[in-house]
């Protein structure tokens, strides 16, 4: 009786795994807080890296800083035998630009780009930012360690980089460090700007901003709690899209939701102790994030971010008053939480990176009929496709059906009007595209 009782768990965890990838567990278990701890650590002690701070020493400031961040993904590179094309990207920011912009200043993002070997076109991107500030956010000499934001971000994708850089894949991945976030969001302006121009297609954009506090202001303790934001619908949609939207659906259901949507569940899947939380707007109330240049330019974009927040210790000049101590000091940050929130964008990445494309076109019919009916349009190197639907109220993709390498499906018994549906492409190993809401209709 115990011999056949451990044989069914045998067998039960077997059926189990063979639905997961032992990958994805390597990669969880690769990423390294000691790592993260000692590049927080030194992008800290650059003193400020204030966007318009001293460019020339080699110790101080945001040239100091990116010149050190490069040298990183160089590193990184040259133990993968240059698998990463490591270079600047920047832009010229006249005095004036906006009140923060008090003199010249050319905006240098770092970009590290691990090209695809069936897609390098595609690309999925991790973000971190390079600059930093306090409470006047036009003091660029002033110390402003910005330990969590966003030396936090930044140590994650690097870190994230020496992970990954072990694999190949077939979409491409970018690992990128941005500046100006604190004087306007202009270094992720500049790179949205350089996708568009060069006709990236971008899967979409990790913005890693905070990561590493882990006690809110209100006194919430949490090393498990994180939120990804996502926009409802892109601020790019048509006219005509807005009025299908009344009568077809699709509310909640834009590009930068599926990627939200894809990263909650692949962490529920792969690191069930951690509790992410979907939040249904783009950004923190009034406050803005560099996903959200890239989401301006139409591309798929969220912030993946530290759940408890403590504004004492953000843009804060470093001083003591009434008791407390202000700034973005190291000793708050809980860099074994920076893994496991850099752990999570790692294993999104390489998720989508060995998936294939989702499918471009998919459409939808069944309007007062038993059945809902699908069209889509195949990818390159699908195995198959999935069709996923879900309560209209409900925010995760609760029902799904594996239905093989076909172009149209009909879901006997489902009626369209009960519930929301999309498709996603499956890869040989598994691996799925973020899921396409219909964005057509067929009789
Ligand atoms: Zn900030």
């Amino acid at each position: 009786m115990k011999r056949f009782l451990l044989l069914a768990l045998l067998i039960s965890a077997m059926t189990l795994t063979a639905q997961k990838d032992q990958r994805i567990y390597d990669i969880i278990d690769a990423v390294s807080a000691e790592r993260i701890k000692n590049d927080v650590t030194k992008l800290a002690n650059f003193g400020t890296r204030h966007t318009l701070s001293d460019t020339v020493s080699n110790t101080r400031g945001i040239g100091a800083a990116r010149r050190w961040i490069k040298s990183e993904f160089e590193k990184t590179s040259a133990a993968c035998k240059g698998c990463l094309n490591v270079f600047y990207q920047k832009d010229l920011v006249k005095k004036g630009a906006n009140d923060r912009i008090v003199k010249d200043v050319e905006v240098v993002n770092v970009l590290a780009v691990q090209k695809g070997t069936k897609y390098p076109n595609r690309y999925i991107i991790m973000s971190g930012d390079i600059d930093s500030r306090v409470s006047d956010p036009t003091n660029y000499t002033d110390d402003s360690p910005g330990a969590n934001d966003n030396a936090s971000g930044m140590a994650g994708t690097l870190e994230a980089a020496r992970v990954l850089s072990k694999y190949t894949f077939e979409n491409s991945i970018i690992y990128m460090g941005l500046s100006g976030e604190e004087q306007g969001l202009f270094g992720g302006g500049g790179i949205a700007q350089y996708a568009k121009d060069k006709g990236w297609e971008i899967i979409g954009i990790f913005n890693n901003d905070m990561i590493g506090n882990i006690k809110g202001v209100d006194g919430t303790i949490s090393n498990v709690d994180f939120r990804i934001f996502s926009e409802p619908v892109p601020p790019t949609e048509t006219e005509k899209q807005r009025k299908a939207r009344r009568f077809y659906g699709g509310e909640v259901d834009g590009v930068s939701r599926q990627l939200a949507r894809y990263v909650h569940k692949n962490v529920k899947q792969y690191m069930p102790e951690m509790n992410p939380m979907m939040i249904y707007r783009l950004d923190r109330f009034g406050r803005g994030g560099h996903h959200r240049p890239f989401n301006d330019a139409g591309f798929p974009g969220i912030r993946i971010m530290e759940a408890h927040e403590n504004y004492t210790q953000q843009h804060q000049d470093i001083r003591v008053e009434d008791g407390i101590a202000y700034g973005d000091v190291l000793e708050h940050v809980n860099f074994e939480y920076a893994a496991k929130l850099t752990a999570v964008n790692a294993i999104n990445m390489a998720s989508i990176a060995w998936a294939p494309p989702a499918p471009t076109t998919v459409k939808i019919g069944g309007i007062v009929e038993p059945a809902a009916k699908f069209q889509w349009s195949k990818v390159d190197g699908a195995k198959g496709y999935k069709i996923y639907w879900r309560d209209t109220t409900s925010p995760t993709w609760d029902y799904s059906r594996y239905v093989g390498d076909v172009s149209e499906f009909v879901l006997e018994g489902i009626v369209i009007d009960n519930y929301f549906f999309g498709v996603s492409a499956v890869g040989k190993d598994g691996f799925e595209s973020p899921v396409v809401f219909p964005n057509g209709i067929f009789r």
